[in-house]
């Protein structure tokens, strides 16, 4: 009999390793199961409300169902719905950002990341204020407009204070073409009052990956340090929620347990959110284990082929309708480019995974917190988002606004973000080719704006955007 309990606070019940087992054994009991994954299938399907389209969603015992079959056609259909689904709330608008690394200093011993305290030959560094501004600069040089801030796990090299310290030195430069308008953060579980204090300093997501569901293998992973607590770990995003952050992150270091087991489990921790908090995540982020430094993820024996890989995105896009899914550069450019079709609504461009990396003219590798793959430029994914029929975006006006948590996913269920975040993304990519972009990428992308205005269903909204772009083309602009 399982423990499991979406409602409860205890990581324990909330992710219950019974249930996880009893629904892969489901599952794969029921994976040529045509009729149930037929009603799986129905029950995810969009439906028109009078207030546009609205996605039920699905139990993890259900997107556990589909992610086991393997019967062609369905899993055909299953692809088809998740490009459904995401036209349905996502349009074709991609969300641009890129990672920026504070901190290597790590207390923890998690034998996956390079970071561990044990590799002595990493290059440990820590940015100062004035390297942040630097490499903030850099970032703004390329265009980017929103970051994902990165540290290590340290309480004296990398204390809350010196995370906001940061934060705070961020938001304040303004360089060329305004200042940089969201900052996510990525850094170790911690306390809800440290968690209001990054709210306070005006944090976007609080991203925090489980790296994975399996209590006794999280142990095993994380022999050392405060990151060992598998129970402070996995409540982190209640505590974050109870200091006021109502976007959070979730995600799973694809690699390290069975996927089968990851996927449910990310799953589970989707829909305690949802019954504890009334709002699911933000988004999930789907990281495989790469090679870095002194890791190989060939040491790892669940590593998963892309085709699996690809199914797992396309079930996530379909259990969870309403959250955003990110991939970044540790993916190919092949790779990334059949995950957009399956759902992905968030990429990384022209990342550098090491500290201080971008002010480096060469790619670093000696603080690298992993390989990149996609290693293009940030004009260069523009170029080919574009050429693919995707709307790179820059737009963070939703986080300024106030829309965050559920005030965000109304706006997605009633279907009024095709008038509010389709204008918003053609003006912010206009101010991205006006400012930084090759003549190439310019020439594609002035007119797909110029195409994408048709698709804005309000036409107040759609002249609002038309002379929003003719002001930025102009130069005369305000901040979208
Ligand atoms: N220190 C923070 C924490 O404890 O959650 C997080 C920051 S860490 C810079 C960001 C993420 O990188 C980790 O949560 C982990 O999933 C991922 N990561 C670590 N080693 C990796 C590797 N070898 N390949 C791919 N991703 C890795």
């Amino acid at each position: 009999m399982s423990n499991y309990n979406p409602k409860s606070l205890k990581a324990e019940e909330f992710i219950s390793h019974e249930e996880i087992l009893e629904t892969i054994e489901y599952a794969e009991k029921n994976k040529h199961n045509v009729e149930l994954i037929d009603q799986i299938l129905n029950k995810a399907r969009p439906q028109k409300t009078e207030h546009g389209v609205h996605c039920e969603g699905l139990t993890h015992r259900e997107a556990s169902v589909l992610l086991a079959c393997d019967i062609p056609e369905k899993v055909e259909e299953m692809y088809k719905l998740a490009n459904e689904i995401k036209q349905a709330f996502y349009g074709n608008r991609i969300v641009m950002f890129a990672p920026l690394y504070l901190s290597n200093y790590c207390v923890n011993g998690c034998v996956y990341c390079p970071y561990h305290m044990k590799n002595k030959h990493i290059k440990r560094i820590k940015l100062t204020q004035d390297q942040i501004r630097d490499e903030v600069i850099a970032l703004q040089d390329m265009g980017h407009k929103r970051l994902a801030i990165e540290a290590g796990e340290d309480p004296v090299h990398n204390s809350i204070e010196y995370i906001l310290d940061s934060i705070k030195t961020i938001y304040s430069i303004q360089h060329k073409n305004g200042a940089i308008r969201r900052v996510n953060v990525n850094i170790a579980a911690t306390t809800v009052e440290n968690y209001r204090k990054l709210k306070e300093a005006g944090i976007g997501t609080y991203i925090l990956f489980q790296e994975t569901y399996n209590k006794k293998s999280y142990l095993e992973l994380h022999p050392t340090g405060p990151k060992h607590d598998y129970d402070y770990h996995t409540e982190a995003m209640d505590r974050a929620m109870e200091g006021g952050i109502d976007d959070v992150g979730l995600g799973v270091l694809f690699g390290l347990e069975g996927y089968q087991y990851e996927f449910a489990g990310l799953m589970m921790h989707a829909e305690h959110l949802e019954a504890v908090h009334g709002v699911g995540p933000h988004t999930i982020s789907v990281p495989r284990v790469k090679h870095a430094d002194d890791i190989d993820p060939e040491a790892f024996d669940n590593s998963l082929d892309d085709e699996i890989f690809e199914k797992i995105a396309a079930c996530i896009r379909i259990a969870v309708p309403y959250t955003g899914m990110i991939i970044s550069t540790r993916e190919s450019q092949e790779v990334r480019e059949k995950m957009l079709h399956l759902g992905v609504s968030q990429i990384s461009g022209a990342s550098r995974t090491s500290v201080g990396g971008y002010t480096e003219e060469e790619r670093p590798h000696d603080s690298e917190q992993f390989d990149v793959s996609d290693q293009r430029t940030l004009d260069e994914v523009v170029n080919w988002l574009m050429e693919l029929g995707y709307i790179p975006s820059f737009c963070t006006a939703c986080y300024r606004e106030g829309r965050t948590g559920d005030r965000f996913m109304s706006l997605c269920k009633t279907g009024q973000i095709q008038n509010c975040c389709h204008p918003n993304a053609l003006m912010t990519l206009c101010e991205f080719l006006v400012d930084y972009a090759s003549e190439d990428t310019k020439r594609i992308g002035f007119e797909l704006i110029e195409k994408e205005f048709n698709k804005i269903p309000n036409a107040k909204a759609q002249q609002i955007a038309r002379d929003n772009v003719d002001a930025i083309k102009s130069s005369n602009r305000r901040d979208f």
